[in-house]
């Protein structure tokens, strides 16, 4: 386990270090809020996560697959295929299963509570990939021992996947500007900077659309493929309608969001 959490961090680190300096290098957007203090924000929430994770069962989702393959557990022991085919379809199954759980954190108001301060953020870049409150840092990971006994995956893909999908969320978040031909091939396969911006739109349909965390393939597939923001990538506003202010996403509120009564949506209030 010690090696493992090595090379989890040794990736991690890595990742993000590239990341940040693509942003420094090829910055996207403006900054609204002073970097200093969002960093501060971002990074204690990250390493409050962090030492959580280590505390509970962090490595829960491994410590399952190791069990799984040993009872012959889950649809992937029930058939004979090559051992890289199951690799890769299990890693297919489980970005399908990270992409369905994050519709269901938008649709349902009770994982919202937990998934909206994800969305507070108002600027984007690789620290908002991995800021998340520490409930829902609890929730994914019981969803994901979960996922991970019913498909049976080995803890291979377990490992494999969880790093690639750090990297794809520090990716997918960046401030970074590629070039459009590089950009609209990109596309294709896996959620640009350009694609999950627009998930972070002001513009609640918008935010609700572009679920994908590492492929693009299941928003295009299940109709939440949203294009273009339509204020434009340079004007359009991020973060939440109800929550615009620097003093409303400070830490302590970010920590007490989820407890907080949800406004109601805009049409509903509207309504005589
Ligand atoms: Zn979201």
């Amino acid at each position: 386990m010690t090696d493992e959490a090595w090379w989890r961090g040794g990736v991690f680190l890595l990742a993000l270090l590239l990341v940040a300096s693509l942003e420094f290098w090829r910055p996207k957007r403006g900054w609204r809020e002073s970097r200093t203090r969002r960093w501060g924000i971002n990074l204690s929430l990250i390493a409050l996560n962090v030492v959580i994770l280590r505390l509970t069962l962090g490595a829960a989702a491994i410590l399952m697959a190791v069990h799984v393959q040993q009872q012959g557990w889950g649809l992937l022991n029930l058939v004979e295929l090559p051992v890289w085919l199951k690799f890769l379809i299990g890693l297919l199954l489980l970005d399908l299963a990270i992409y369905l759980q994050h519709v269901l954190s938008h649709a349902l108001p009770i994982f919202w509570r937990l998934h909206q301060v994800h969305h507070a953020d108002l600027d984007l870049d690789v620290t908002t990939g991995l800021r998340f409150h520490p409930l829902e840092i609890l929730v994914s990971l019981i969803y994901k021992v979960a996922v991970v006994a019913a498909l049976g995956l080995h803890p291979l893909t377990v490992l494999v996947f969880e790093a690639l999908l750090n990297a794809a969320s520090m990716f997918s978040h960046a401030n970074i500007r590629l070039s459009a031909q590089l950009e609209r091939m990109l596309r294709w396969l896996i959620i640009t900077p350009d694609m999950h911006r627009i998930h972070h739109s002001i513009h609640r349909d918008e935010t609700d659309s572009n679920f994908g965390f590492f492929l693009s393939i299941w928003d295009r597939l299940f109709g939440t493929y949203t294009q273009a923001p339509r204020d434009g990538h340079l004007q359009m506003v991020l973060g939440l309608d109800y929550c615009q202010q620097p003093q409303q996403v400070g830490l302590i509120r970010l920590l007490l969001m989820p407890f907080r009564p949800l406004p109601k949506p805009a049409a509903e209030s509207e309504k005589p």
